[in-house]
């Protein structure tokens, strides 16, 4: 993607799918000459979206397009000075969909100069350069480490908004670092940061840990999941969120899958190497420096590997149906058999596809591992969240009598929707 004839630099505008790791993202891409933006999103995009969809996509799908429409018209953008970035995919859902369909919108609306950057995970992101990727897999990851400290204490604070001004600091020193490519410095800002999430004063009480799980976006997006993790907060949890890398590492792990599969003799052993190096000192061994950055306060939020969390959700559906209801339900299994979490919650965005696979599996899930299991599917509108109330009261009181939860044998999953 080069700058325009009049060498103006490319507007790169970024969908607030997670708040911090589109700021990483837009750092990285203005250390390599993007003048790049992260998106609003609200109500009022929202509805612009809904205005130019056909009403049946999934949730981030009218969400991303009206966030976009909203900035060209808001800040009148000059569409040739414009790149939307939308990753796609292929499979067994609607992703693969939303650049060609923005595509058509932006033609419609007379925006033809509006360039669409749309790396894909049928590759694993390698449409872009080696070092961006690079560079974006280590921003994705300082994200994901910096969002897990904010949920491990922010629950507990004795000071309301500590942990979010902390943690905004971290953010701003990380991606000062970041946007002048001053990579050295990036564990040391990460390691400050666990320091100071470490000193802030906490409460001394036993909360119950809810594993989240489910469609990425929606898993992350505050506005479209209502707050979730404030919300399970309030109620008496502490929330552990499946983290962003995972779908990067899960597409990596899918490559080799495939690679092993193609059965192409000694033919297929090159590309076999070139994936298993690249997982080896790319992508493991970025996620293993960042995570001992959180240590000790993260000691036990460390991740399952990939593999684990495919194999434990290949129990439910084969690995060959790609997308995301396999990580999904591994990750959830492993939520409760190996970290501890008393209740998962399953976030989907309405019309879901991998959403509705895993929700209508979860039932056994529930009953296999005696936890209850509430899956919820937004569409940014009412309060799908209220389905937590009763889960989180039980959860709570079982606590406070010093017993774990179990899940009264009459209890069905749940699956609420906003207008349910
Ligand atoms: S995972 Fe669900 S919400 Fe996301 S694009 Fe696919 S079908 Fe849509």
């Amino acid at each position: 993607m080069t700058a325009p004839a009049n060498g103006t630099r490319p507007i790169l505008l970024i969908p607030p799918m997670d708040e911090l790791a589109a700021e990483m993202a837009a750092a990285v891409f203005r250390s390599i000459g993007y003048e790049a933006r992260v998106l609003e999103e609200n109500a009022e995009t929202l509805a612009i979206g809904l205005q130019h969809t056909g009403g049946g996509e999934c949730a981030p799908c009218p969400s991303t397009v009206g966030a976009l429409i909203a900035a060209m018209q808001r800040e009148r953008l000059p569409p040739e000075q414009v790149v939307f970035f939308m990753p796609t995919a292929c499979g067994p859902c609607r992703f693969g969909q939303y650049a060609h369909l923005t595509r058509e919108i932006l033609d419609r609306l007379g925006w033809n100069g509006v360039r669409i950057l749309s790396p894909s995970a049928v590759n694993a992101y390698a449409g872009l350069s080696q070092k961006t990727r690079i560079r974006l897999w280590r921003g994705l990851l300082a994200a994901d480490l910096l969002r897990k400290l904010r949920l491990r204490v922010r629950p507990y604070e004795r000071e309301p908004g500590a942990t979010d001004r902390a943690i905004a600091r971290s953010m701003g020193r990380v991606t000062d670092a970041i946007e002048r490519g001053d990579w050295r410095r990036v564990p040391a800002r990460l390691e400050e940061a666990t320091a100071e999430a470490a000193a802030i004063p906490v409460r001394d009480e036993r909360r119950p840990l809810v594993g989240v799980v489910g469609e990425i976006y929606v898993r992350f997006n505050t506005f479209l999941n209502g707050d979730l993790f404030r919300r399970i907060e309030a109620l008496g949890g502490e929330a552990a969120l499946a983290p962003m890398s995972e779908w990067v590492l899960y597409t990596n792990h899918l490559q080799r899958l495939d690679a092993r599969d193609a059965r192409a003799g000694l033919a297929g052993w090159p590309r076999r190497l070139r994936l298993w190096a690249e997982a080896c000192w790319v992508f493991d061994r970025w996620e293993r420096v960042t995570a001992a950055c959180g240590d000790p306060l993260l000691r036990d939020r460390h991740e399952p590997a990939i593999a684990d969390v495919v194999a434990e959700g290949a129990r439910y559906v084969p690995w060959h149906v790609r997308g995301e209801a396999i990580l999904t339900l591994g990750r959830a299994a492993l939520y409760v058999k190996r970290d501890g979490a008393q209740a998962i919650v399953n976030a989907s965005p309405m019309f879901c596809m991998p959403g509705t696979i895993s929700t209508g599996i979860f039932p056994q899930l529930e009953r296999e591992l005696n936890v209850p299991i509430v899956c919820n599917f937004y569409d940014g509108s009412g309060d799908a969240n209220r389905s937590l109330v009763p889960v989180m009261h039980y959860l709570g009181e079982a606590m406070r009598n010093g017993g774990r939860a179990e899940v009264p044998a009459a209890a069905p999953a749940a699956a609420a929707s906003p207008a349910g």
